[in-house]
């Protein structure tokens, strides 16, 4: 039976990403080695990482002077990166979920922290509004797709300040003011590749203005210099992001992503309204198009298990909602097709029909 992915990540790549890089690993471009055998610095890698950063830059708009990186660690290493490169004195976070609270926990060890808003005491149901900025910060930090929560900010926030964001969960998937912020950064396991690399867009005269000193390996200037070779790369996780980037090109681009995550969101979150089973769990305007959140109507709350198994019966991976929020949560990265939101939907109908 044909399987739909809904995985929050690592998640659903889109098939010939998969295969282009199947082939690679069996046999780098005709060397007859494996691209997980060959060295990072052999020269047929180097044309890999060039591509890859001028497509980042081409489909994301990226202005000159900025630099990016393909770093490991994941998202969680650059909440602490951030800080250690960024805050002198303060910053603020705008905390809207797990992701956020985790950033501002690591932001604490370098300096003073300016919350500006949470949701917190909704169970981060919604995105702030409303909140002010501090002048005297040295940078505001967004989470641009709470994941686990599923809402999101599908827009480039007005601040008097310069933003980072982590977009872990929603990079290439709509147009971005790159200017806006300093940095940008990405664990790829969501929305671009396999998990093992993390993308960073990163402001060059931004840095080596904090006091501190910074352990080589956490320093963004030692990346900067040594092209993202300063230590052995994540070749392969690389790779795939080249393939994906490519596929994204081909697809018309990061407005052609955002118009498909539009459409695909809105054939599920019209189902969840008009299904008498569900009902969404985040406030309307504020709904991810990347993680779409859902629990039973609690006069049906004792069909969560029998859905689930119908559910997964028909094909559907990865719907269970993440502990915190419960219910389901189906994610629907740039990989997701149109037919896999349809196939959802009449999962739905079909358990709503039985009931
Ligand atoms: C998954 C995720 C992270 C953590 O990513 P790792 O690569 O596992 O460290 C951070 N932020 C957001 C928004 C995420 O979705």
């Amino acid at each position: 039976m044909k399987k739909y992915n809904f995985n929050a990540g690592p998640s659903m790549l889109p098939r010939e990403v998969i295969e282009n890089t199947a082939k690679q690993i069996l046999d780098f471009n005709g060397s007859g080695l494996s691209l997980a055998e060959i060295s990072h610095r052999a020269k047929d890698f180097q044309p890999v990482v060039d591509e890859a950063v001028a497509l980042i830059k081409e489909l994301l708009n990226v202005p000159e002077g900025y630099s990016v990186l393909f770093l490991g660690g994941g998202a969680s290493l650059e909440f602490c990166m951030i800080p250690y490169n960024f805050l002198n004195k303060k910053a603020a976070y705008l905390n809207t979920g797990v992701w956020s609270k985790k950033a501002i926990k690591e932001a604490k060890l370098f300096g003073e922290v300016v919350e500006v808003a949470s949701s917190a005491e909704a169970n981060f149901t919604y995105i702030p509004k409303g909140w002010t900025c501090p002048t005297d910060v040295d940078y505001l930090h967004v989470t641009t797709n709470n994941t686990i929560y599923g809402t999101e900010i599908r827009k480039d926030y007005d601040v008097p300040v310069r933003m980072i964001a982590d977009m872990s969960s929603d990079i290439f998937s709509r147009p971005v003011d790159v200017a806006k912020y300093d940095c940008i950064y990405a664990g790829a396991q969501k929305n671009l590749s396999m998990a093992g690399v993390t993308i960073i867009i990163v402001k060059d005269d931004a840095l080596g203005k904090v006091e501190r000193t910074i352990p080589t390996m956490l320093d963004y200037r030692t990346h900067i210099d040594k092209g993202s070779m300063f230590n052995t790369p994540p070749v392969v996780p690389i790779y795939t992001a080249l393939e994906n980037l490519r596929w994204i090109k081909k697809m018309g681009g990061v407005e052609a992503m955002d118009k498909l995550a539009v459409e695909r969101a809105a054939i599920i979150y019209d189902e969840i309204d008009r299904n008498k089973l569900f009902r969404g769990t985040v406030n309307a305007e504020d709904r991810s198009v990347m993680n779409l959140c859902f629990v039973m109507n609690p006069e049906y709350a004792e069909l969560e298990k029998e859905f689930m198994e119908f559910a997964t019966s028909q094909g559907m991976v990865g719907i269970k909602g993440h502990r915190s929020v419960g219910g389901f949560r189906a994610s629907c990265y740039n990989a997701q097709t149109i037919e896999g939101a349809q196939a959802l939907v009449k999962c739905m109908k079909e358990f709503e029909a039985k009931h």
